[in-house]
């Protein structure tokens, strides 16, 4: 599915290509997120960034799942957006002197890759119900409820100490 080729023709086409996209996208986090559980000091926000990490494999997995549903291959397609919200956290992480800013930094980066999945999981959901896929539906609001769970606890930690202490 190239940038310029027209194969997207179909409700189904754009709801497998926005399958495809999300599943890089989880798979990009997969591999950042190692790192950015190395740079927090806040042993709270470490135990919530490996929840997600674990989570974040759940969702392949889920993905994965529906593709097989469907009967669709599960080719890669980039998300420019995740890469971009990824390139945009690296250059605020590098320019971060103090640990208790690292980690509200952190949380605020973990919290834009997760509401632009929230987003991604939000649109599937509703097109695969639109498309007689109740079962592929059922799967992605498992995602989305876990994005948001996530979401929430992150606010919850971020509201209650480390903005409190990147504040001090
Ligand atoms: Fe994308």
């Amino acid at each position: 599915m190239g940038l310029f080729s027209r194969d997207i023709g179909s409700l189904d086409d754009l709801f497998v290509h926005t399958l495809r996209d999300i599943h890089y996208a989880e798979r990009r986090i997969l591999t950042a997120l190692p790192d950015m559980i190395g740079k927090t000091t806040d042993p709270e926000l470490q135990i919530a960034l490996r929840t997600l990490f674990a989570e974040t494999e759940g969702h392949v997995r889920r993905i994965e799942d529906v593709f097989v549903l469907h009967g669709a291959a599960l080719k890669t397609v980039k998300c420019h957006a995740i890469e971009g919200i990824m390139a945009e956290a690296e250059v605020v992480v590098g320019e971060v002197a103090e640990p208790e800013v690292m980690d509200a930094t952190l949380a605020a980066c973990t919290q834009a890759m997760a509401h632009y999945k929230m987003s991604r999981y939000g649109t599937l959901v509703a097109w695969a119900r639109r498309i007689g896929r109740a079962d592929c539906a059922a799967l992605l609001q498992r995602n989305l409820d876990e994005e948001k769970a996530a979401d929430r606890a992150l606010t919850g930690i971020a509201e209650t100490k480390l903005n409190v202490r990147a504040a001090e």
